[in-house]
């Protein structure tokens, strides 16, 4: 069958459109376009309904399956394409899309946990997924317990118990950069039947390859370098075992947690660029924070790719990359205020959260809200950073002038 005639036959066949009035004639035209259209871009649709040609075929058809189509929400042909090019991004098998990133946290969160059961969160989690998990998740009876980013698979080890059931890990952590022990945390996950998830938004599926880790659930945000324009929300859940995703997939229908087609052709269309527009990010941004290392302003640079930086040996033997985020600690003789000062007088850097897109970013953070004093060694003020992709020696320029009027 042509794939003209598949169409015509998705379709209920027109009424005679010369018996009605205009109104009916307004949303019943006849014309159909031809089939076999293509382009390099796999064409917007969107959809709320979605048409079955008979009763029958409503019936017959199951919103799991991507055989079919059955109510925006569940997917249309924009968005099942989205999943599965992030899905093969993941290395996995199987992609959900949530309108955000935190919204693809917290579907990992309802759809794994239960009543009675606790999740582990390191301490620098990116922070609404702490303020979900403390202050949602927490008045349904799901508990939860932090554990130092740093630590050992042993130290993880003796935080397990027999009601945990999900290990969240984020690499790095998006404020103070801290490179956990992946392999030793997930074999120490592992070994006591404890589901692991990563927030692998800073490694956008390039720098780290998680599922070989043994990683279960990849989450990512994919407003940063997916969409790489800073104009789009969205997330991704992948997976690489079929009752998982089942799981994740039945919690997302519950919620109501589908996304529309303009916004995944946004990310679509991002996607052609992303591995050129991560490298130039990593490239600059490396090059940034080596010449800001050097700065007597800085105490220290914390970037996962740079020598003395927590957790660089996980980067060096697990990531092929780095994002372009970094954070400055400053000299402690510059007060919190002084260094809100320089944050005003960057020009190019603007002030906003978010990252991964065109414009570089720079954030003073509170970090006393994410490490506990006798875990974070720094006493200075910390700025995070997001290079963008201007020129890097503009942007040097920038925090020169910036780090100058700090006197
Ligand atoms: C931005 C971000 C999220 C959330 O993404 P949104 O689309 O803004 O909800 C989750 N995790 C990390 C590490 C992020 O940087």
């Amino acid at each position: 069958m042509s794939s003209q005639e598949q169409g015509q036959l998705d379709q209920k066949p027109p009424a005679a459109p010369q018996v009605q009035q205009l109104a009916t004639r307004l949303q019943h035209h006849p014309y159909a376009p031809p089939a076999g259209f293509a382009a390099v871009q796999p064409g917007v649709h969107h959809a709320s309904t979605v048409l079955f040609p008979n009763v029958a075929a409503m019936r017959a058809r199951d919103w799991r399956s991507k055989a079919g189509y059955t109510y925006g929400l569940h997917g249309t042909p924009t968005t099942f394409t989205l999943e599965e090019r992030i899905a093969t991004l993941d290395g996995g098998l199987h992609c959900i899309l949530c309108p955000s990133g935190l919204s693809a946290i917290a579907l990992i969160d309802l759809a794994l946990l239960q009543q009675g059961d606790t999740v582990l969160l390191p301490e620098n989690v990116y922070g609404p997924s702490r303020e979900l998990t403390e202050k949602f998740l927490g008045a349904w009876g799901i508990g939860h317990a932090l554990y130092d980013p740093l630590c050992s698979a042993a130290d993880l080890a003796a935080l397990i118990t027999p009601r945990t059931r999900l290990l969240w890990l984020e690499a790095p952590g998006s404020v103070t950069m801290e490179m956990p022990d992946l392999r030793g945390l997930v074999a120490a996950a592992r070994a006591h039947g404890v589901t692991t998830a990563i927030d692998a938004t800073w490694a956008a599926g390039i720098a780290l390859r998680p599922f070989d880790l043994g990683i279960d659930v990849v989450m990512q945000a994919l407003t940063k370098y997916q969409s790489g324009g800073a104009d789009v929300l969205m997330g991704s859940v992948t997976t690489r075992d079929a009752a998982l995703h089942e799981r994740l997939l039945l919690a997302h229908m519950r919620l109501g947690l589908g996304v529309g087609g303009d916004d995944a052709a946004r990310v679509l269309r991002g996607l052609h660029t992303l591995e050129l527009r991560y490298h130039a990010h990593d490239r600059a941004a490396r090059r940034i924070a080596t010449w800001l290392q050097s700065q007597p302003e800085v105490a220290q640079v914390l970037h996962p790719a740079l020598p003395g930086s927590p957790g660089h040996a996980v980067w060096k033997a697990e990531c092929s990359a780095a994002a372009g985020l970094f954070s400055v600690v400053f000299d402690p003789r510059y007060t919190p205020e002084q260094v809100d000062g320089f944050v005003d007088a960057l020009r190019l850097f603007k002030i906003g959260y978010s990252w991964g897109g065109p414009v570089s970013l720079a954030v003073p953070y509170d970090v006393s809200a994410m490490r506990p004093r006798g875990r974070w060694p720094h006493p200075g003020a910390l700025v995070r950073l997001a290079i963008g992709l201007e020129d890097a020696d503009d942007l040097i320029a920038d925090l020169q002038q910036a780090l100058a009027t700090l006197g």
